[in-house]
């Protein structure tokens, strides 16, 4: 029989699964794994059903021993695992594209509307029972519907995120990626500074990883308008968050919208000190279904893998 093990609790429907096809263990923590717990997980079974924060890294692969023959990463994003060092192993990696694409661009609508429009501030405030009534003046933030939106990285999410500010919001798309990209709507390609020049909301949606990293730094920050307000439904490592809030504190940025933090789960304190910053928990796909569909796939790529060896969703 398979061995197959989760490295976190998951939805009912994926264990099932998980358990009509493998011998399943599941490791009852919501922590990330502990570098023991990775290394002996590489040990003892033949697949490894793991999630962001397992930093597979090229010390816990190493030269040891190993029955694992695939890790199939629940979510989309996989630069917590070396994919490389991997590889070296002999150890197929693979994850789950898609199954991500709309909740999490919905989650980036949520952080432009509560950042732009001021909504956690003045829920903030009718909470504290500091609420003394409406009048013209109270709580104005930026109008979003007309504006202009630029998406770095226009892939899967980028491009749901694009749509929805085009259909829904009525705003002009720019955007910055490696390759032109056929969209149905109007978009435009550019430069990254050039966006980040242009656009009154920017949207952060490239991959995290080596490449990305500090893509948005003190310089590139500097290039965004007073008014723009920077959203990150990615990686948190893809900005500098040291020059994020130097950039807010100066009032170089009017606000920001956070779902991912550059040392997740702690989030600096001067980040929670600003008013004018939305900050979620990482819950981009937080939602049972979505969360499910995930479950079901990464389920599905170890299914395929130990029938053919291969699968659709390989990254290494
Ligand atoms: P994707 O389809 O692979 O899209 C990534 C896009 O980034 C591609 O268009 C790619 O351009 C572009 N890109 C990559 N490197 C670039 C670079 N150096 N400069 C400019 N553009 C670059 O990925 P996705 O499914 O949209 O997911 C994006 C990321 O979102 C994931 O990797 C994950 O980290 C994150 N995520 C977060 C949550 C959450 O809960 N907050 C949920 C799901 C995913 P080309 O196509 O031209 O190569």
């Amino acid at each position: 029989m398979i061995r197959v093990f989760l490295t976190r609790p998951l939805p009912e429907a994926v264990i099932t699964a998980a358990e009509a096809a493998f011998e399943v263990e599941i490791r009852d923590s919501t922590a990330a794994m502990k570098p023991a717990e990775m290394r002996a997980a590489l040990a003892l079974y033949d697949g490894v059903l793991a999630t962001l924060g397992d930093t597979f890294d090229v010390e816990i692969f190493g030269d040891a021993p190993h029955r694992c023959k695939v890790i199939s990463n629940f979510g989309v994003g996989y630069n917590h695992i070396d994919a490389t060092a991997a590889r070296a192993c002999g150890i197929t990696v693979t994850n789950t594209p898609g199954a991500v694409t709309d909740a999490t661009a919905d989650i980036a609508m949520t952080l432009m509307l509560m950042t732009a429009r001021r909504a956690g501030e003045g829920e903030r405030i009718l909470r504290a029972g500091r609420w003394d009534g409406w009048h013209p003046t109270q709580l104005l933030g930026t109008h979003v519907t007309g504006k202009t939106a630029g998406i770095i990285g226009m892939g899967r999410i980028g491009t749901a995120i694009a749509q929805r500010c085009h259909y829904g919001f009525g705003m002009d798309v720019l955007y910055t990626a490696r390759s032109d990209k056929d969209v149905p709507f109007p978009a435009t390609r550019m430069a990254l500074w050039d966006v980040l020049s242009r656009a009154d909301i920017t949207f952060i949606c490239v991959p995290g990883g080596a490449e990305t990293y500090h893509m948005i730094d003190a310089a590139a920050l500097k290039q965004m308008p007073t008014h723009a307000h920077l959203i990150n439904i990615a990686r948190g490592d893809i900005i500098s968050e040291a020059a994020l809030i130097a950039a807010l504190q100066k009032g170089m940025i009017a606000g920001a919208g956070l779902d991912v933090y550059e040392h997740e789960p702690k989030v600096p304190e001067a980040l929670i000190a600003m008013e004018n910053v939305t900050l979620l928990p990482h819950m981009g796909t937080g939602a049972l279904e979505v969360r499910t569909r995930i479950g079901m796939l990464a389920v599905e790529n170890l299914k395929t893998f130990f029938e053919t060896g291969t699968g659709p969703h390989l990254v290494n």
